[in-house]
């Protein structure tokens, strides 16, 4: 399924909502590359780069990193050639100032095929989850030792199923920080939210325990809507006039 036009995705939802989860199965099915600004900056982070040392000021209290760091990251990223087909992005945006930097990039003028996608879970799940999450510093394999037990452990540490590192706690999944992601998450992610409604773009998903059930409803919402090449006009149900809304 990969003869769709340009395909830009946005996954939308609180920490902890299984973003990098979905994304991961996302990207198989689309083939399109999954852009995780938290990962790219989290391996910025390991390398001790100048972009690492500036994030993890930030990163380290469950702040926001700032936005004109978050531009350069992304103009550089969706440059690349394996970008020509789309991207899933996962943490991007994260404030209205993002959504509409996105909103004006080159990148998606010309783009038919745009969904932003909420998967929305309660405050406690969230707090749960991601206190239960580990974290391959290597893969960026995602478990959670509720739903998704990494099968080995060796010395009272897990083992990642797929390359065998050792797992960690990632630094801002400790409760305290947590609390604050949150706090940060309600305060700038809402009116983005909006944003992409009045854009007529967004869709929402009310998270269910089993991430099969949300990867079906992801695929539901994209098929039903995805354009492919050359023009499948019976598909289009995106009425034209939202669409220039959008670009
Ligand atoms: P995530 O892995 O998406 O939960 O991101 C982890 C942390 O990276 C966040 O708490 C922020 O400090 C930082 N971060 C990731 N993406 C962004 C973004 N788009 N804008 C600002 N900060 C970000």
């Amino acid at each position: 399924m990969t003869n769709h036009k340009k395909l830009i995705i946005i996954l939308l939802g609180p920490p902890g909502a299984g973003k990098g989860t979905q994304a991961k199965l996302i990207e198989d099915r689309y083939n399109i590359p999954h852009i995780s600004t938290g990962d790219i900056l989290r391996d910025a982070i390991l390398k001790n780069s100048a972009l690492g040392k500036k994030a993890n000021f930030y990163m380290q209290k469950g702040d926001l990193v700032p936005d004109n760091i978050i531009f350069d990251l992304i103009e550089n990223r969706v440059d690349q050639p394996e970008c020509k087909n789309g991207v899933l992005f996962d943490g991007f945006p994260r404030n209205v100032r993002q959504a509409k930097m996105l909103q004006n990039m080159d990148y998606i003028k010309d783009c038919e095929n745009f969904f932003a996608i909420l998967i929305n879970i309660p405050d406690e799940e969230v707090i749960k989850r991601l206190s239960n999450r580990r974290y391959c510093p290597k893969c960026k394999s995602i478990y959670n030792l509720i739903h998704k037990i990494p099968k080995r452990k060796v010395n009272g540490v897990y083992l990642c199923d797929y390359c065998g590192t050792e797992l960690i706690i990632r630094d801002d999944d400790k409760v305290e920080t947590v609390k604050n992601r949150l706090k940060v998450y309600y305060d700038s992610a809402e009116p983005m939210i909006d944003f992409f409604r009045n854009l007529s773009v967004l869709h929402i998903i009310e998270d269910t325990v089993l991430q099969e059930d949300v990867f079906h409803e992801i695929t539901k919402i994209i098929e039903e809507e995805l354009i492919y090449e050359p023009s499948d006009r019976h598909k289009l149900s995106f009425a034209s006039s939202e669409r220039q809304k959008w670009s």
